[in-house]
Order: C-alpha cells, then sequence, then structure tokens
C-alpha cells in the first residue's frame, strides 16, 4: 500500500536537512538570475533572464513550456510529475514572476553582493530568491523521494510588476486547474510573515467636463472644472477608512490649460484600496453613482478594482498546514496583512485556496536596500517542499 503523503511525520525534517547544505548552490544560483537583469519593460533582456531561468529548470527535471509574448517577456510554464504516476491526480501550482522594477544598468550601481548574512541586488527580495527556493524545493523533493501525489505547476510571469496584463489570463487558468496555489512573493519582516490577506488594489480615473470662458470678461459662462474637481476629491477623501482597511488617495490630478481661462477639463487618479469583497464593491458602486456638484459639469468615471481583495478564509488552510509543517522543522511561521497586492489576488478571488508570501525573508523591496537574508533560504525551501508533499 502506498503511504499516504503528509503523513510521514519525518519528511519535512528530511527535506530541512536535505536543503540545509545546499546554501552556497542556492546563492550561486541567485547570484545567476539577478545578474541577469530582467525589468518588466524590457523584452530583450528580460527574455535573457527567462532563458538562464528555463535552463535551471531543465536540469532539475521539469518539463519546460516557454510561453511566447510579444512586447513582453516569455512566461515560463513548467510541470513536474511525480514519477512513476501516469497521470496525477490533481495539480498545485507553484506561482510568481521574474520581472524586475528596476531598468537596466541598475547592477552597476546596486551590484549583487552578499554582506553580513545578506545578499543585495536588484530583485533578489521580489522575487528572484523565490524562484531559487522553488527550484531547490522541486530537486529536495526527487532526491528524498519524497511521496508526491499531484502534479506540480511553476508558472514564473514576466509582468507582475506592472499589474500583470499579459499573463493574467495564463495565472487564472491555471489556477483553475488548481487545488492549491503557493505564491513565491516575499515574506513580509524579519520574522518572514507569510500573507494570509491581502488588500484588493484598483485605480480609477474621474475626468471633469466644463466650460471653458474668458476669467474676467465672462465669468459667468465658464464652469470650472477644477473647481469640480477639487470638490469630488474632497468629498471621495471621506470615503477614507484605515480601521476598515479602505484607503483612497488621488494620487495624481491635472487640468485647466492657463491663467485667464475658466479651466475646461480636469482629471484625477484615485488609487483605491479594500480589504474585503463587500468594501471593494461597495467603494465601487460609490464611485459609479458620483454626480456633479457644479451646474453644467459633466462626470466620467473610469477604471476599479483590477486585484479583488484576497480574504483570509482563502488562505486559512493553508496555512495552518505550511504551521504545522514549519513546527516539524522546529521553526515557527506567523501571517500578516499586506496592503499590496500581487497574483495571489487574482487566484484568490477565483476561490482557489492560495498561500502567499512564501517566498525570500529579507526587505527593501523596490529600493536600494533591497536584500535577502540568506540562511532562511533553505528554511524556506524545505517549507516549500513540505508543503507540496502535504497537499
Ligand atoms: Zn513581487
Amino acid at each position: 500500500m502506498q503511504s499516504e503523503p503528509g503523513n510521514d511525520p519525518g519528511l519535512p525534517l528530511t527535506l530541512l536537512r536535505q536543503l540545509t547544505p545546499q546554501l552556497p548552490g542556492m546563492l550561486s544560483t541567485l547570484r545567476k538570475f539577478v545578474l541577469r537583469e530582467s525589468p518588466s519593460l524590457e523584452k530583450v533582456a528580460a527574455d535573457r533572464c527567462c532563458g538562464i531561468v528555463a535552463t535551471e529548470w531543465r536540469k532539475a527535471g521539469a518539463r519546460v513550456e516557454r510561453i511566447a509574448q510579444k512586447n513582453r517577456g516569455d512566461h515560463l510554464r513548467m510541470e513536474w510529475l511525480p514519477s512513476g504516476k501516469i497521470r496525477a491526480r490533481g495539480q498545485l501550482l507553484v506561482l510568481g514572476h521574474y520581472d524586475t522594477v528596476y531598468a537596466t544598468g541598475t547592477l552597476a550601481k546596486m551590484p549583487f553582493r552578499i554582506a553580513s548574512g545578506k545578499a543585495y541586488g536588484p530583485g533578489t527580495f521580489d522575487m528572484k530568491a523565490g524562484i531559487v527556493q522553488a527550484l531547490f524545493a522541486l530537486e529536495a523533493l526527487r532526491k528524498c523521494r519524497a511521496p508526491v501525489r499531484k502534479g506540480i505547476v511553476f508558472l514564473w510571469t514576466s509582468d507582475e510588476e506592472i499589474g500583470s496584463g499579459c499573463s493574467r489570463k495564463l495565472i487564472e487558468t491555471e489556477a483553475r486547474r488548481s487545488d492549491a496555489v503557493f505564491v513565491l512573493e516575499p515574506s513580509f519582516g524579519p520574522r518572514g510573515l507569510l500573507k494570509t490577506t491581502r488588500k484588493g488594489v484598483g485605480e480609477a480615473e474621474i475626468i471633469v467636463h466644463g466650460r471653458a470662458s474668458h476669467a474676467g470678461l465672462a465669468p459667468q459662462e465658464g464652469v470650472n472644472a477644477v473647481h469640480e474637481l477639487a470638490q469630488q476629491i474632497a468629498h471621495i477623501q471621506k470615503w477614507n477608512d484605515l480601521r476598515r482597511g479602505i484607503s483612497v488617495n488621488a494620487d495624481v490630478i491635472e487640468g485647466g490649460t492657463r491663467v485667464n481661462v475658466i479651466a475646461e477639463r480636469a482629471r484625477a487618479l484615485i488609487d483605491l484600496r479594500a480589504l474585503t469583497i463587500t468594501d471593494m464593491r461597495q467603494l465601487e458602486r460609490r464611485l459609479r453613482a458620483l454626480k456633479p456638484i457644479a451646474r453644467g459639469a459633466r462626470l466620467e468615471v473610469r477604471g476599479g478594482f483590477n486585484r479583488a481583495p484576497m480574504e483570509r478564509k482563502v488562505s486559512a488552510e493553508l496555512f495552518a498546514r505550511a504551521k504545522a509543517l514549519a513546527a516539524q522543522m522546529k521553526f515557527r511561521i506567523e501571517d500578516c496583512v499586506a496592503g499590496g497586492g500581487s497574483d495571489g489576488n487574482l487566484t484568490a478571488a477565483l476561490g482557489v485556496p492560495t498561500l502567499d508570501g512564501l517566498g525570500a525573508v529579507g526587505d527593501g523591496a523596490h529600493s536600494a536596500h533591497e536584500h535577502v537574508l540568506i540562511k532562511t533560504m533553505p528554511q524556506r525551501a524545505a517549507l516549500l517542499a513540505a508543503l507540496l508533499a502535504a497537499s
């Protein structure tokens, strides 16, 4: 009789023991990935990074599919089936992105370096170390002959940092086929908290159409779009409720043409965040219901939430499993709420169990001091491997 995976209490420790001495290999792979800069907006550079990531996965025995993109880096889909299985029972999705927010040339002023137990460099923390950990997790599962019962699909996309426009469909398709999604985005803080709740993220555009007129000679004939927009912003500002996790911010405004001319047009870009689907829907309703305040003004409202909130209930079971597995490896993990969105929001919105923040432990994402705490890499890789074996 085949033993049920997840029931082997010794497996997590075996995986951790297998992975701990792999740290030097993990660091040299991380270095390789970081030295290939991969900005979301530079296809040629991103494709080069995509190529070396693919090579490493081929070496690890995964079936690699490179999904060509016209304007962005290609996406990578890697599939690994438990050996000896003709057909796996179900699928697990490991999700991440290899693009970074740093333009090519950043390495010159922000080189890859290791100092005081930290690995620095563009994209180390967000999230190339996560990809490295997943690669070594897979190798550990193979080497330990862990009884994995499901097929594992690893999906590394190229445009997460710019909103996942060209990967969203692919992510959603794979998520629908999966029983669980593990997102290799960075964890939070020095203790490496997993992300079990993420705010939903949206962007709305409010355009006010007024009527231009001479500010001196015929003010009564004008409808000032800038005044109208200012009042609308003062109104929507009151929707903020930070304790509930709702924030509404006018991040960009523009309007008018010159002095002496009553502004005909004004526009604002509004950042929207909400912690629950109910609050997200209410914010969207309120936006659509905005009415002009000045007579003669006209409003146009576009956009809304593009990533729905990831509510904790979608993560709760997987998190409990992760916590129990970590305890078997003699370490503790906790969870937190993240204000930012990730591709985890997309899979959670489909109701597919999703656990996010399983990637690197470190700090400084999107900044000059971005780094990873290197001693945590084998541990986090072991946690992922154990989750894949137990799910
Ligand atoms: Zn990221």
